[in-house]
């Protein structure tokens, strides 16, 4: 029996990032994903500017800028009525770009692999016991052992569930998400648009596609499809990934020796776009964490330590997030605030530009 340091659940953004890190540690570590990549992700497909530290550190910024991509130079917010307002986002190397998830998770991953991680794709874990280390089943039948486990599977963690830590999810809406024809005179934005039932987010990807998402309810996700096939003139046969929940209470993301991180330690609104880097820098500072515990370190205080910088990535951020959920929540009350943002922009402004301030 091969015993290995850290054995992680997900090859997303959380887990290849926790891996790189883990691996170029010179840890023995292991990453298991259930897909074949690359494989899209149902995604605004936007990454937010705090994101290029972490790239940088993982010396992989130059190849997503080298991925096709869309720089993002506005966010335009429509309401109900149509009024519009448009807020300039950062330029520069610290502006927002748009990738799709496709090429951006396969490249994470792939670096992951040159750092040393060995990767298991086609490989669901379906089981978890624990004695003197943990003890990793697959749908196909493998046993992995670790002295270290990490869940980095994201909104509906597997690992939290095999583990009765999965909060019950709050199936309340649901989210659609398609790559469509870009409009000839759609320009390099973010649109997020309130609309009775919901709203949309759109993004171009590169010069010819279009992130289109929807998030609604299950009683009006069919109407929001039916505005999006009209407004992008789609067929009715337009394939849509889908993904809920879009709420779910947090889980500590840290107990002896396991850890979750990204979307399955806590999910936030993807109104503001903000979950791919809490899933990169989650898993930069569990590797950080791990690494102490192995070699040694007093375990609570590195957990503590953990535990603080953890919090810190969130500070001052979440109660934007939590602004951006009433407002999705009641669109009628989100469109208020696009008309009064045309009265007095200054308040828009200064949340956008918090959110979207590279730390
Ligand atoms: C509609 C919508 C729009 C969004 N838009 C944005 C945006 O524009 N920008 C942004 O930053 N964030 C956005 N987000 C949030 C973002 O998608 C997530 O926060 C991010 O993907 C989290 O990364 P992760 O690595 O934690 O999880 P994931 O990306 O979900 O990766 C989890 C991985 O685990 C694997 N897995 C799951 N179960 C198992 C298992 N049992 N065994 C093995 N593997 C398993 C999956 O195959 C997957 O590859 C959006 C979310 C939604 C729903």
């Amino acid at each position: 029996m091969q015993l290995l340091d850290v054995a992680i659940v997900g090859g997303g953004p959380a887990g290849s990032s926790c891996a790189a890190f883990c691996a170029a540690a010179g840890l023995r570590t292991l990453v298991l994903d259930r897909e074949k990549f690359p494989r899209e992700k149902v995604c605004g497909d936007c990454l937010n500017p705090s994101c290029w530290p972490v790239l940088e550190r993982l010396e992989l910024a130059r190849r997503v800028r080298d991925l096709p991509h869309s720089r993002l130079c506005s966010v335009k917010f429509i309401a109900i009525d149509g009024r519009e307002v448009i807020v300039d986002l950062p330029s520069g190397d610290a502006c927002e770009i748009s990738v799709k998830r496709s090429l951006f998770d396969d490249l994470l991953l792939r670096r992951a692999r040159e750092l040393g991680a060995n990767v298991h794709e086609h490989s669901t874990a379906t089981g978890l016991s624990r004695n003197n280390c943990w003890n990793i089943e697959t749908a196909s039948g493998e046993f992995f052992h670790a002295r270290i486990l990490v869940g980095a599977d994201g909104r509906n963690s597997t690992v939290a569930r095999l583990c009765n830590l999965l909060p019950r999810p709050e199936r309340e809406r649901v989210a659609l998400q398609a790559h469509v024809p870009r409009p000839r005179d759609f320009d390099d934005r973010i649109v997020l648009q309130f609309l009775r039932e919901g709203y949309s987010g759109q993004a171009p990807v590169d010069e010819t596609q279009l992130n289109l998402c929807l998030v609604g309810t299950p009683p009006t996700i069919s109407t929001l499809r039916n505005w999006a096939e009209r407004q992008f003139d789609l067929p009715a046969n337009q394939p849509w990934r889908t993904i809920t929940p879009l709420t779910r209470s947090s889980i500590p993301s840290a107990r002896e020796d396991l850890f979750f991180i990204g979307d399955a330690a806590r999910v936030v609104e993807p109104f503001t776009g903000e979950g791919i880097y809490y899933a990169l820098r989650s898993g930069e500072l569990a590797a950080s964490a791990i690494a102490k515990v192995l070699r040694g370190d007093d375990r609570n205080s590195v957990l503590r330590e953990f535990g603080r910088a953890y919090s810190q990535m969130y500070r001052g951020r979440l109660w934007i997030n939590r602004l951006s959920r009433a407002a999705v929540l009641r669109p009628r009350l989100g469109s208020v605030f696009v008309h009064s943002a045309q009265i007095r922009p200054e308040i828009i402004k200064s949340v956008t530009a918090k959110v979207v301030a590279k730390l």
